[in-house]
């Protein structure tokens, strides 16, 4: 069956709108059902409006539209209702962008070999893709020496910071010529207590000690101090000094280079005019403010987003060196995308995080299609992408394959949500941060169970929120469970899109559009609120500086409460809130030698501070929270101790640029802070290594020590394996806990440290108030930064111009790559769509019991070295620490088949124990699954799965559907399936096939052993039951779960990829 749509019924509503005398248009969604419509969520009007726009009679009915305006009615039914959605674009991160890309490339080969024009293969739903999820922390303040896979040739760079530059600014920078590092904030810094932090007992040196015996030395830079309230570069106040006039040690000899003017020169200096020259040519750019001199060693490094020598610590450099180095291919397969595939931006590495720069560049809020408006909406291939909310774009994860139906311009299948009001009201305190905000909202959402249901916030409280604080709490929707937590777009949206230099023209459309559809809020309004399913409410003035943890989002404490609660949980047995320590191993401690000390670990002591995850970074006021913090530590001589793996990783470049414009980033870098790359890092487990004396120490005596992070998930494990107790905390929280060195403590009776003139001080001392922080966030967090960072954003970095990537229509795949490899999807595929096959005397390849996950099916994660996949590598010439991960794998079809099934807690009845193991039935051998897969393949046999109740359940994965194809399984028959899963095999071409109410494989008295033959009939219709026959003589039925006319197209074609070559060849 192909394609029947239509025109769309709904063509008579379409009214115009006239907008700084522009004309719009757009399709008035009030003026069918004005009753209806007024009542409901402002989420769900969403929806409608998609449906409405593009009903077309197959892809989305009018049944579905109708469905949706009654959405009030079918909240009282017991009922699902499904409904047909069509965001209105999509994005994707690299892990599951490279799969994504993979397909289109080879899609474009199979329309070529059709004699089709191979070009019309391109995203026909706008799609972006951000690199962001590579990158590691191998170098940061505490791990120079640790990154265990580099040589940069020698021992580890140091960094130097310049008081004053020819921009007027205060700045660290790198230098790669070996130069001796100070930082110096005040004038007595080299007096200040050294001791500062309580995790640096036994620290015997006077400053920073890896400098100590550097070969050059150099006079203390003088203080610099800046009164932040007051704040712009006119009226920073300042110890003016004149610059050291060091000498070049090269040609330019005798020379300043004012932005090295405390510096010990390696190198010549080059001339401005060079200089320019230089970034011209690169970068066509030539309002750059460049110093009459600037010292070459500056300029081989050129900072992302400002494209002007890079100043910050080199661990951002050396971390993106790796990350271009470990990710080549893959990095080179997507820039030939980004070259190649229309109506697709990809941003990319080391510019920043997908739903930051979702949030702060690529959300359109309202798209203008030819005149066209209508609201924007997103489906991700990441589950945060619920954070655009924030922004009133409803948007939430999917996996691969529906992530693909889209950009192919299919519908996705969604049940129709009920929608939990959450109302909010009062104010915050002084001290409450978002991140308390949505850590309190997280446990009390958790509690009352959201999970598959959009949650829409309204109330007088939502004004109080930024759209940075709404965009925090609607980032850790999945931590709550909903699908959406949802911002309607109001007065603050709009003053978002201006603050972030969105166009004029559009800023006025958005606006315009979202008053005349109804979607526009006034929170105040009492009369506006919707209906909801459900509704509760958070008083802010109730929220309170909060943790969440040891391992669980939803776990949150007080501050106050912390160090009771963490004693209680070293005690508690094994759980998510206990360690199970006993009684007499409470105080054991460890002490270990670190860059010349002696340290001591103990329960609690903090290994791991990060400032990660677009969940904080993408928020000014806890961003600079944290920086204002800092100061006041570092003003306060407070230190932390160096074998603390310290980080922050911007969301993106506008991060870095206000931090440095507000001047609290050498405060932040004094306290190990140091930029150390823009992307995901910490937040997702990319946190490297730490010093192996201190895992030493943790493994030895086995302590319970911690990681404190601005990041959304801390499951065990997730972190870093040595972190068994990990923290979510707002960034100015994670500073505090670095500094303390330890979660055992009680803020409000115990200093964090001590003074130089060693009086104690306290968290209070220096916490900033919501007050003085959102002062320097006026002064500083300004359009113009959007603009600067935002209009280079495709641009990218040295590296990524530098790669290497094919110029050409159809991508030369390379027969050795084990990263990029052509799927074998469209093998054998003919023009005509071929004649529906009946399934003969299939074998069982697996014979699995209830919630089966989708991880089970296709893990993510380490590849075992005595595994098929690891024998494919081996006899590829990798060896096992090259093997990396099957999530960075997924652009392999070899690799993901070998990893199908490979969990190793997968349960198989037709084998004794758990494993990724099967019995090859005609022989009654055991053997690995891909291995009995391939030998039944050879043997000409058709296979099928059958399973329990809620196969494919947990996160959507693509590989899930796509690794069971390639094993050559037909069908799948289970007690039920997993929503998302069971879309995701019709996309395959799988035959989902589900036991009749009350039906099961044991009580059917199946043993797995038998032989299937299922009869399917060329005109089989969604839902049809059909007979499936066990060996010669016994037979059960079955319900084909092919839902819609839609799906049962995508079977005939074998699966949405081929059904669209069919259709574009
Ligand atoms: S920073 Fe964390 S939440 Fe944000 S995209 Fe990365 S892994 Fe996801």
């Amino acid at each position: 069956m192909e394609s029947r749509e239509g025109s769309n019924p709904y063509n008579h509503v379409k009214c115009s709108l006239s907008v700084n005398d522009k004309e719009y248009y757009y399709f008035n969604l009030r003026s069918v059902d004005p009753g209806k419509y007024d009542k409901l969520p402002f989420s769900i009007r969403v929806l409608l409006e998609s449906g409405v726009r593009n009903c077309d009679g197959f892809h989305v009915t009018q049944q579905d539209v109708e469905k949706i305006y009654n959405w009030e009615q079918h909240q009282k039914s017991e009922e699902t209702t499904e409904v047909s959605f069509k965001p209105s674009r999509v994005i994707l991160q690299d892990f599951t962008g490279v799969p994504a890309l993979v397909d289109f490339a080879a899609m474009r080969d199979a329309v070529n070999q059709f004699g089709g024009n191979p070009l019309k293969i391109n995203p026909i739903c706008p799609a972006d893709l951000v690199i962001d999820h590579s990158v590691q922390v191998d170098f940061s303040r505490s791990a120079k020496g640790t990154a265990a896979t580099t040589d940069f040739g020698s021992p580890p760079t140091l960094r130097v910071v310049d008081l004053e530059d020819a921009y007027g600014s205060l700045r660290s920078h790198t230098a790669r010529h070996r130069l001796p590092v100070f930082l110096n904030l005040n004038d007595d810094s080299s007096n200040a207590n050294p001791m500062g932090g309580r995790g640096t007992p036994h620290r015997t040196h006077e400053t920073e000690p890896s400098f100590k015996n550097s070969c050059h030395s150099i006079e203390h830079p003088p203080a610099v101090t800046r009164n932040l309230n007051e704040g712009s570069e006119s009226n920073v106040q300042r110890s003016r000094v004149p610059p050291i006039r060091t000498k070049c040690r090269s040609q330019c000899d005798g020379v300043t280079c004012l932005l090295s003017a405390t510096s010990v020169i390696e190198a010549p200096c080059l001339r401005v005019e060079e200089i320019k020259e230089n970034l011209d040519k690169r970068l066509g750019l030539t309002a750059i403010p460049i110093p009459d001199r600037l010292c070459p060693t500056l300029t081989d490094r050129l900072c992302p987003f400002h494209h002007i020598p890079s100043l910050w610590s080199d661990a951002l450099d050396k971390n993106q060196d790796l990350e271009f180095e470990r990710n080549k291919e893959r990095f080179a397969f997507l820039k030939w995308g980004a070259q190649n595939f229309k109506n697709m931006i990809v941003v990319p590495p080391g510019s920043g995080i997908v739903h930051q720069v979702n949030l702060e560049y690529l959300a359109r809020v309202v798209f203008d299609q030819d005149g066209l408006l209508y609201p924007d909406s997103v489906v991700g291939t990441d589950s945060h992408t619920t954070m655009i909310n924030g922004l009133g774009v409803v948007g939430w994860g999917v996996g691969g394959i529906e992530a693909e139906a889209v950009m192919l311009g299919q519908a996705i299948s969604m049940v129709l949500p009920q929608v939990v009001g959450y109302r909010i009201f009062g104010q915050l305190s002084q001290l409450a941060t978002s991140t308390d905000v949505v850590l309190t909202i997280t446990k009390h959402l958790r509690q009352v169970g959201v999970v598959g249901k959009f949650v829409e916030f309204f109330g007088p409280g939502v004004t109080e929120l930024s759209i940075a604080d709404r965009a925090t709490i609607s980032n850790m929707c999945p931590e709550y469970g909903a699908t959406v937590g949802f911002f309607p777009v109001d007065e603050k949206t709009i003053a978002y899109l201006r603050q972030t230099n969105r166009p004029a023209e559009q800023i006025a459309y958005v606006e315009s559009y979202m008053k005349a559809a109804g979607m526009f809020r006034d929170f105040n309004n009492h009369d506006e609120d919707p209906v909801f399913s459900e509704t509760y409410e958070l008083d802010l003035s109730t929220v309170v500086p909060s943790l969440s943890g040891p391992k669980r989002p939803q776990d949150r404490i007080a501050q106050t409460d912390f160090k009771l609660d963490f004693n209680e949980c070293l005690r508690n047995k094994v759980g998510f809130k206990g360690f199970g320590i006993a009684e007499e191993k409470l105080g054991t401690t460890a002490s270990f030698d670190y860059e010349g000390a002696t340290y001591t670990l103990r329960h609690g002591s903090v290994v791991i501070a990060a400032i990660t995850s677009c969940t904080n970074t993408s928020n000014p006021s806890v961003m600079l929270g944290a920086g204002l913090l800092a100061k006041k530590a570092v003003e306060a001589g407070l230190e932390v101790a160096p074998y603390i793996k310290t980080s922050l990783s911007p969301g993106s470049g506008v991060v870095t640029y206000y931090l440095k414009e507000s001047g609290v980033v050498p405060a932040l870098e004094k306290l190990g802070f140091n930029i150390v790359g823009y992307g995901c890092m910490t937040c997702i487990g990319n946190s490297g290594p730490l010093p192996d004396a201190v895992v030493e120490a943790i493994e030895k005596n086995d302590l319970v020590c911690c990681g404190i992070l601005s990041g959304n998930r801390n499951f065990e494990g997730r972190i870093h394996p040595n972190t068994r107790a990990n923290y979510l905390a707002s960034p100015l929280l994670v500073v505090a806990y670095a500094i303390a060195g330890t979660v055992d403590i009680d803020f409000e009776t115990e200093p964090l440290g001590y003074s130089a003139d060693k009086k104690p001080v306290f968290l209070r001392d220096i916490y900033p108030t919501r007050k003085e922080i959102q002062a320097v966030e006026q002064q500083f967090v300004i359009p113009a930064m959007f603009q600067h960072v935002y209009s280079r954003i495709t641009i990218g970095s040295d590296s990524w111009n530098k790669l290497e990537s094919p110029k050409c229509d159809l991508y030369p795949w390379d027969a050795s790559s084990t990263y990029i490899k052509r799927p074998p999807f469209f093998d054998n595929m003919t023009k005509d769509i071929p004649a529906l096959q009946s399934i003969k005397e299939a074998h069982v390849l697996l014979f699995l019991g209830d919630s089966v996950t989708t991880d089970h099916i296709s893990p993510a994660g380490s590849i075992a070295r005595n595994s098929p996949a690891a024998r494919y590598l081996a006899s590829h010439g990798l060896s096992p620490r090259e093997f990396n991960s099957y999530g960075a794998r997924r652009g392999n079809d070899e690799i993901m088949a070998r990893g199908t099934f490979a969990n190793i807690r997968l349960i198989n009845y037709l084998v004794s124990k758990p494993g990724p193991r099967t019995i090859h039935i005609p022989s009654g051998e055991e053997m690995d699954i891909f291995d009995a897969a391939e030998r039944y393949r050879k043997e000409g046999h058709d296979l099928i799965v059958i399973a329990g109740k809620e196969y494919g359940t947990g996160s959507s994965r693509d590989w899930a559907a796509k690794g069971p194809w390639k094993l050559g399984v037909a069908a799948v028959i289970a007690e039920s399936f997993e929503r998302i899963h069971r879309s995701n095999l019709v996309g395959m071409g799988i035959l989902p096939l589900q036991f009749l109410e009350g039906q099961h494989a044991k009580g059917l008295g199946l043993t797995g052993k038998e032989k299937f033959t299922i009869n399917i009939p060329q005109d089989i219709k969604p839902g049809q039951v059909v007979d499936i026959q066990v060996g010669e003589g016994s037979s059960f039925q079955a319900q084909v779960r092919i839902d819609t006319d839609v799906e049962l197209a995508y079977v005939r074609n074998k699966g949405i990829l081929n059904y669209m070559v069919r259709k574009l060849a």
